[in-house]
């Protein structure tokens, strides 16, 4: 079971870089995708709450833990998610950098006597909130601690965090021309409050009305966050990739 495999469906405009065409041709250097098995799972999980069949619905699933991703579902199949040829493309992450411009990695080789390998590693391991918060961490846990009592660099990684979720999302809204439900998983995404409600403070003109009361403290559970007259539907859903990858494999063998 790959955990690409679901992103198998985004169509070229979503999986080509603008890169010369002959690199995709001759070393598939293209977008991949990851977390397909939590993707695919969490929001087939979301049309059932809707109520909806999975192949008429348009969903856009936050899989936010230490790696994170974000995915537009459409009629229960992946047409775009954040990562790319590798995970380190995309949201901002616990030590990954995500999206940045690519020519940072010449200026700080220059800067800094590196190596492509030595940019790499601070890319990969030194970046994300770990880096954003002064090396602080990349837990959330201890983010949100911090910034709870007053830490300013741990307060800006968690803003730099959830401004990014947010903006994957406003992009998935057009790419699908509209949404049925948001669905945040995974250890930040079932766990954390406070990104949630930074997330969705962008998302009213969506016709999105969150349950602050309900979202507060909430942990690990299957939920909805929007309220009853939401336009756009909120979940949280717990993942659960091992019980996924059972199913997909009962269901090669019975084949
Ligand atoms: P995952 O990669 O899905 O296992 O997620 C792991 C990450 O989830 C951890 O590094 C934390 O940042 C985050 N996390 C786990 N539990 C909590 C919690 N109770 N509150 C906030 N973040 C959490």
């Amino acid at each position: 079971v790959f955990d690409t495999a679901f992103h198998q469906t985004m169509p070229a405009k979503a999986y080509l870089y603008g890169l010369p065409i002959e690199y995709y041709k001759n070393y598939k250097v293209r977008r991949y995708g990851f977390h397909g098995t939590s993707h695919s799972f969490v929001s087939k999980r979301g049309a059932e709450l809707l109520g909806k069949a999975y192949d008429e619905t348009k969903t856009i699933v936050c899989h936010l833990g230490n790696g994170s991703s974000v995915t537009a579902v459409l009629n229960g199949k992946s047409v775009d998610t954040s990562m790319g040829l590798t995970p380190l493309e995309g949201l901002v992450m616990g030590t990954r950098c995500g999206d940045i411009d690519p020519a940072i990695m010449e200026f700080l080789a220059h800067k800094l006597d590196l190596d492509v390998d030595g940019v790499m590693k601070i890319l990969n391991k030194d970046s994300g909130v770990y880096g954003l918060s002064g090396g602080l961490s990349s837990d959330f846990r201890d983010l949100t601690d911090a910034s709870l009592a007053g830490d300013k660099k741990a307060q800006i990684a968690m803003e730099v965090f959830s401004y990014r979720v947010a903006k994957y999302i406003g992009a998935y809204v057009a790419v699908m021309n509209g949404v049925d439900d948001i669905v945040f998983t995974a250890g930040i995404g079932e766990n954390d409050d406070i990104v949630r409600e930074q997330v969705c403070s962008y998302l009213g003109y969506l016709g999105i009305e969150f349950n602050t009361e309900l979202n507060k403290g909430l942990r690990g559970k299957e939920t909805e966050l929007s309220m009853p007259g939401s336009k756009v539907k909120v979940f949280v859903i717990p993942t659960n990739e091992e019980l996924a990858i059972a199913r997909e494999t009962v269901e090669i063998v019975n084949k």
